[in-house]
């Protein structure tokens, strides 16, 4: 059932007017595997380049279970209801193994997912980390060139996810549970080093105060760990997604975060950095992928390896032997 490709300046018009098929279209061509969709989907990002970047970029972590999808239903309504368009995205690598991303499904998004105004995108489940953080960033200029002006990238809390998601938005918001215990280990796992602002969620009913006592902690904890960067100093809030309740907050200090950085000049810095960060990303996978693809050293890794962990070959020794296989 394989439509006729469309042509790259039906694309490039179709992304640009906001239409959403076209737009699933071209998300459609940048998840795709296929060379010959790979290289249309190169030139329509190459096209569309001029017309990215005016998004707010917002990252969003949690252990599953702390009101993300709940957090990003009321949190995109609210932004809705103010003018902007929403679109949602996930980074979720597990969802190669279990075959569906649970992250971005829109059933967990009521509210959105209803809204025309709003676009809400399951993680690619294609491949590994790289490969769906790649292509997730990929989406996101597409949506950026639709006409989204926020873009919200969900992802899980535990593994590199974070990191990931981090390195393509601007700013990175932390979700925790009220109840500290188990959520302070988020402090020793290094994420919460990560986060531009700690949320506390539900801070609503019986947990309100167990919430702001946990915010307490989190604000001492961030304190000892000191800031990373001289213009911002990492805030910790409490609110509800369930009722809404802190969210208009919640999104000034993403406004303060933006606003904060630019006026320190450091947002177009890490902008930058960050388009670098990543053409070197997508480079280190392609020599990964020719060296799997490559029959010779498919052929002579494992015994190079092999050596290297027994103890015979030393690690520098080994590093040449696979530059030479490269003929450097
Ligand atoms: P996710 O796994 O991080 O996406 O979490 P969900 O958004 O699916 O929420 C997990 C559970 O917590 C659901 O039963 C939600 O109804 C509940 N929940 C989410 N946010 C709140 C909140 O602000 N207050 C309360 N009381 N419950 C919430």
């Amino acid at each position: 059932h394989a439509q006729p490709l469309p042509s790259l300046d039906d694309l490039v018009e179709g992304v640009r007017a906001g239409r959403r098929a076209m737009l699933a279209r071209a998300i459609t061509l940048v998840e795709s595997r296929k060379a010959e969709h790979r290289a249309l989907a190169e030139q329509l990002l190459q096209a569309l380049l001029p017309f990215t970047g005016a998004a707010m970029r917002v990252g969003i972590t949690g252990v599953p279970g702390v009101g993300k999808s709940t957090t990003i239903d009321a949190l995109g309504s609210y932004l809705l209801d103010q003018g902007h368009r929403v679109a949602v995205l996930a980074v979720d690598p597990s969802s190669t193994r279990t075959g569906g991303s649970i992250l971005g499904d829109k059933t967990r998004m009521a509210r959105l997912s209803m809204d025309e105004r709003a676009f809400v995108r399951p993680s690619p489940s294609a491949g590994t980390l790289g490969g769906v953080a790649a292509r997730t960033r990929e989406t996101m200029l597409l949506c950026e060139a639709a006409g989204y002006d926020v873009i919200l990238v969900e992802t899980v809390g535990v593994g590199q996810s974070e990191t990931a998601v981090a390195d393509m938005t601007d700013t990175f918001l932390v979700l925790m549970l009220p109840g500290a215990g188990d959520e302070l280990q988020g402090i020793k796992k290094g994420i919460i080093e990560l986060a531009d602002i700690v949320a506390v969620n539900k801070a609503d009913g019986a947990n309100a105060t167990r919430a702001k006592a946990a915010a307490s902690e989190y604000r001492a904890a961030l304190h000892v760990l000191g800031g990373r960067e001289a213009h911002w100093s990492t805030p910790v809030l409490t609110y509800s997604g369930l009722t809404g309740a802190g969210i208009e907050e919640l999104w000034s200090q993403v406004r303060l975060h933006r606003e904060r950085a630019e006026l320190a000049g450091a947002f177009a810095d890490k902008r930058s950095a960050q388009q670098v960060k990543w053409m070197w990303t997508l480079f280190d996978d392609r020599l990964r992928d020719r060296m799997r693809a490559d029959a010779t050293l498919r052929a002579e890794l494992p015994a190079i390896e092999r050596a290297v962990a027994a103890g015979t070959l030393s690690p520098t020794l080994g590093a040449s032997k696979i530059a030479r296989l490269f003929g450097w």
